[in-house]
């Protein structure tokens, strides 16, 4: 679902080797202070969404539309169950990915992804020497499992389950706890879309974190960065972070051409990047902002600044779709099919278009209004409408920033 490439700088602009070096990257990222660690949600909210700022280090760059990655660690409590299950004590001595030792405690905590259960590691758990006399539900269920013909079961198996809930399942598998490493992916830095302006905010970089918390299978489970953040990074805790260039997603070069940002959710962070850019810039284009989440009460994100931006004319326009404070429900989409003569007026001014957030749905659901509404601002078909997208693609006035 990522969307992030990174075009290949052209011969006649290409820097030196060196400069194009980030200073930090995932194996050697730059350990950052929490300045601000800010709970957006109000009280009675679904969702936890914080708001966080981060220390940089003098020199470190970024620009509106990039993201960070946190390289994360996995829960204290999860490592000691996952070690009490296998029945080792973590003092055992492992190799990690790069052949240097350390005791199998620290392999679990920040090398191995023991989170989310990924299908290709109960394949291979099925695989290992001792997997033919596993217990619980025993070695015939596990085979069942894995194999390429069962794809489909052990999708449904790995839904809302951990690695905890394998070893729990099919116990007695493991051998010796380097046997981990052929078994689970290593842990990956997870990407957040930046919400700061450099120029508003030189020293710091922000996010906007949705706190991943949910309970399957009579666990309750937290994500591994994202409930690392919400939990453990108070102000003051150090977070290993790195910056990740997103050049496909930029505000327009012209500074007087119109921008339209869809950002529902946690995808207003990078509007909110673009917000700020734009009016320390005193940029002239127009700004129409469109929010979305459940409830107006307690999930409308950065009310305050928005209010601030259309008071001072930053923001020229801004609709929201609170889907659950009505009977029926409303969501971005529906703005924009409300809007669809204003829409398109906008777009033939040359407005850039933006969508941040949600790839399974609502991505595919905007891209769905935006066609209908040129379709029917226009008079013109579908087929009208998938053309005047493909041209805006083509301009690169189409720019996606999904998950
Ligand atoms: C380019 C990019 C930008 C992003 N920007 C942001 C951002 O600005 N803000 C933000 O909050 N996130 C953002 N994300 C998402 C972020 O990277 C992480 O994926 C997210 O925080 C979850 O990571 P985690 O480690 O907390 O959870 P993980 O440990 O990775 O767990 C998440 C997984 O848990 C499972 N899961 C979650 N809920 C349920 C449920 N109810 N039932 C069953 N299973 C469930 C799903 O399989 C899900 O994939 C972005 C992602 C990308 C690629």
């Amino acid at each position: 679902m990522n969307e992030l490439q990174e075009p290949a700088p052209s011969a006649d602009q290409a820097p030196s080797d060196a400069a194009l070096r980030p200073r930090y990257t995932r194996n050697n990222p730059y350990n950052s202070t929490v300045l601000v660690n800010r709970l957006l949600s109000g009280e009675g909210s679904e969702k936890e969404t914080r708001h966080f700022a981060f220390s940089l280090e003098e020199g470190i760059t970024y620009t509106p539309g990039d993201a960070v990655g946190v390289v994360p660690e996995n829960r204290a409590e999860v490592v000691d169950e996952v070690l009490y299950t296998l029945g080792f004590t973590g003092y055992e001595r492992v190799l990690d990915h790069y052949k240097n030792e350390i005791s199998f405690a620290e392999a679990l905590r920040t090398w191995l992804a023991i989170g989310k259960l990924a299908r290709g590691t109960v394949s291979q758990y099925a695989k290992l020497p001792a997997a033919a006399g596993v217990g619980g539900r025993g070695p015939e269920a596990l085979q069942r499992l894995s194999g390429p013909e069962n794809k489909l079961l052990a999708d449904e198996y790995c839904w809302g389950r951990e690695f905890i809930d394998l070893i729990t399942d099919f116990p007695g598998a493991i051998g010796n706890p380097q046997e981990l490493f052929s078994v689970l992916p290593r842990l990956a830095p997870r990407l957040y879309s930046i919400a700061s302006s450099q120029a508003v905010h030189p020293d710091t970089v922000e996010l906007t974190v949705r706190v991943v918390r949910y309970s399957t299978h009579g666990r309750t489970r937290l994500g591994v960065a994202s409930g690392q953040m919400g939990e453990r990074a108070h102000v003051g805790a150090v977070l290993p972070i790195f910056l990740h260039s997103n050049q496909n997603f930029r505000l327009p070069e012209d500074s007087s051409a119109p921008a339209i940002m869809i950002g529902p959710g946690t995808g207003i962070a990078p509007f909110r990047a673009f917000l700020e850019e734009r009016r320390a810039k005193h940029d002239t284009g127009k700004n129409w902002l469109v929010f979305g989440d459940q409830h107006h009460a307690t999930d409308f994100l950065y009310e305050e600044l928005w209010s601030e931006m259309q008071a001072d004319g930053t923001l020229t326009r801004l609709d929201t779709a609170f889907s659950r404070d009505q009977a029926s429900k409303i969501y971005v989409q529906d703005r924009l099919r409300e809007n669809a003569e204003e829409l398109y007026a906008w777009l033939e001014r040359g407005a850039y278009f933006y969508v941040c957030g949600d790839a399974i749905r609502m991505a595919k659901d905007v891209e769905q209004a935006l066609l209908d509404a040129v379709a029917k601002a226009s008079n013109g078909s579908l087929d009208h409408a998938a053309e005047y997208l493909a041209a805006m693609k083509q301009q690169k006035r189409y720019r996606r920033d999904i998950y």
